[in-house]
This record gives C-alpha cells, sequence and structure tokens, in this order.
C-alpha cells in the first residue's frame, strides 16, 4: 500500500515538476568557435558542448532532431499531454519553452498523422455532400464543415479559436494563472487542439480500426466531443488554472456553451456578409438579428459568469453588476422578439437545437 502510495507522490511530483536542468560542467574546447568553457552551451557561439566531430552517433541524433530532443522531443511532448497537459500548458505559456516541442508545428504533425490514418482505415466523415455546388450560404458552410474534414489541423484551429475568448474571460480570476493574456490563450487552445487530435487518433486505432471495422467517421468525432473532450478539458484546466473540482466543472460546461455561441457568432457575421455580396439584403438582415441575438445572450451569460468571479455581494455590492445583468435580459428579450417577428430561430431555441444534435445524435 505505501509502495503505491509512494509511486503516487512520485508521479505528482513529476507532474508539477519534470524538469531537472543540470550543468555538465566538464571542462571543454568548442567544437564551432574554440572557446574555453564548462557550461552545457558555448557561452560565445551558442553550439552545444556535446557536439563534437560528427560519428556514427551524431547521425543518429542528427536525424532524431527532426523531431526535436530531450525534454523538447515530440513524443515527451505528447506524453506529457496525457499525463500533465495543464501544467505543461502551464509552463509553456509561463515562459519555459524548453519545455515542449513547438506547440503549433506538433498540431501540423499530429494532424498529419491522423489524416494519413483516416486514409489508411477509410475513415468516413462526410455524409456525401460533395459534387452539389453551393447555392445558398447553408450549403456553404456545408462545404466549410467538408473542407475542414480534409484540413484537420486547420479545423482543430478554427474550432479550438472560438474557445479564447471564453476561456479568458471565464478564467481571468483563476488562482494558478490569473490575467492571463489572449496570446496566451491562443497558445493554450493550440496545445488542447494537438491533445485533441491525439486522443481521436489513439481512439480510432484502438477501436474503430480493430474492434468492429467501423469506418464511421463521424461517430469516431461525436464520442470524441460528448465524452472525450469533457474529461480532457477538466483536467487540463483544472491543472492549469488551479480551480477546484467544481470550479472547473462549471467553468468548463459554460465554455462549452460559449464557443458554441461564438461559432453561432461567426457564422452569422459570414451570412451576413455572404447575402451583401449577393444584394439580397432581407436575408442579410435576417443573419444580422441571428448574429446580434446570439451576441446578446453570450451577454447575459457573461454578466452571470462575472458576479460569480468576483462574488461581488460578498462585499455588499449588489448594485452594478447585477442592474448590468438585468440590463442585458431586458436586451435580449427584445432581440428575441424581433427574431420572432423575422422568423428566425432565436438564440435560445437555436442553443437548445444545437445541443440535441451534438448530445441526443441528432
Ligand atoms: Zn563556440
Amino acid at each position: 500500500m505505501s509502495y503505491i502510495k509512494d509511486k503516487y507522490q512520485r508521479f505528482r511530483q513529476w507532474q508539477q515538476q519534470p524538469f531537472d536542468y543540470q550543468d555538465g560542467h566538464e571542462h571543454h574546447r568548442c567544437c564551432n568557435c574554440g572557446n574555453n568553457s564548462d557550461n552545457n552551451y558555448c557561452p560565445r557561439c551558442g553550439q552545444k558542448a556535446i557536439y563534437g566531430p560528427i560519428t556514427w552517433h551524431s547521425v543518429g541524433t542528427g536525424i532524431l532532431d527532426v523531431w526535436g530532443v530531450g525534454t523538447r522531443s515530440l513524443p515527451y511532448s505528447l506524453w506529457q499531454l496525457i499525463w500533465r497537459p495543464g501544467y505543461l500548458i502551464r509552463d509553456y505559456i509561463s515562459g519555459k519553452r524548453q519545455a515542449s516541442f513547438p506547440p503549433v508545428k506538433m498540431l501540423v504533425i499530429v494532424a498529419i498523422a491522423l489524416a494519413l490514418l483516416n486514409n489508411l482505415f477509410g475513415m468516413n466523415y462526410s455524409d456525401n455532400l460533395s459534387g452539389v455546388a453551393a447555392t445558398d450560404y447553408e450549403s456553404l458552410i456545408d462545404g466549410v464543415y467538408e473542407w475542414m474534414g480534409d484540413h484537420l489541423a486547420w479545423a482543430a484551429l478554427i474550432g479550438f479559436s472560438f474557445f479564447i475568448v471564453p476561456v479568458w474571460f471565464l478564467f481571468r480570476q483563476a488562482p494558478r494563472l490569473p490575467r492571463h493574456t489572449l496570446p496566451q490563450g491562443f497558445y493554450i487552445q493550440v496545445f488542447i487542439g494537438v491533445q485533441f487530435l491525439m486522443f481521436m487518433l489513439l481512439l480510432i486505432l484502438l477501436f474503430f480500426s480493430t474492434l468492429n471495422k467501423s469506418n464511421n467517421g463521424s461517430e469516431a468525432t461525436a464520442i470524441m466531443v460528448v465524452i472525450i473532450l469533457p474529461i480532457m478539458l477538466m483536467c487540463d484546466y483544472k491543472q492549469l488554472f488551479g480551480y477546484g473540482w467544481w470550479g472547473t466543472i462549471w467553468r468548463v460546461l459554460v465554455s462549452l456553451l460559449l464557443m458554441l455561441f461564438v461559432g453561432k457568432v461567426v457564422n452569422s457575421i459570414g451570412g451576413i456578409i455572404y447575402y451583401l455580396y449577393e444584394q439580397q439584403w432581407a436575408a442579410s438582415a435576417k443573419y444580422l438579428a441571428k448574429g446580434v441575438d446570439r451576441l446578446v445572450l453570450m451577454w447575459v451569460i457573461l454578466e452571470i459568469v462575472n458576479i460569480i468571479n468576483t462574488k461581488s455581494w460578498r462585499n455588499g455590492i449588489w448594485g452594478k453588476p447585477f442592474m448590468r445583468l438585468l440590463l442585458a435580459i431586458a436586451v435580449l428579450l427584445i432581440t428575441t422578439l424581433v427574431c420572432n417577428r423575422l422568423g428566425v430561430d432565436n438564440s435560445i431555441d437555436s442553443i437548445i437545437g444545437s445541443m440535441g444534435a451534438i448530445y441526443m445524435n441528432d
């Protein structure tokens, strides 16, 4: 029993602090510039101390260099994304760049690997939409989805970038990473995108390829989004931001909700532009109403989150935040009425529809 406890404690220690950089302190003469030193790297030209004349060994490390070396190697970075994802992300964005393989590169490589695997197993993602020329905005969007199925790195980057602002807002007061910036938020989502694609790859490799020869990619995506993504985000954000389980759970759920809204708002903006270009003013106005309505519902949610985040009532501040919430709700009522009048689905119907589509499997 104590053996397991000991193991676990060492695992926790590794999770929080896996790196142990040590200086070689061996006196050497730099092969590049001839400077004498006893550091790991030459202080004059920056060449690594271990580089001697070229041998078969350096051929080996030269080839492995493609995948990064030491703590920065790709396999080790992916390994860390399984066992200490949140800590790794925090290390990286707070300046420990040597802790990880470059994240954007990693995203591209994992996406390529997944695309190859999809090809190998003949995974099928689209419901056969191809061949139909885009005649209106909806079919154009279908085309975009299809394109994203073929360009997984971009799809992950676009999809997860919808999380940047919601997560920034939800975790602003986080105990371990207060006031993270939007560029840091970008890297957070890149790492999570890598993690998502990696788990998808493992899922397909383990279950879809062998178990029942199912090659339904939409099914694999559904499992990822409904089951694995929430668990992933829980672990990531708990380690990264340092809230307890409940504080993390509700923020993850709200971030998923808000991410859907960001997607809807982007979709509406696309619709406005598309129909302006086509000079169909009425259709454009409908998308404008939709977009504004979704934005206002986001505003309501953000006001509620703000009240919970700052816990202003504890300091006896009841007025301002609650007034802003009431104002947001009042505006939402108006935009909902406008949507109903124009005959477009309002944001509340729309979100219930999307939830149904995602979680009830149609
Ligand atoms: Zn040197």
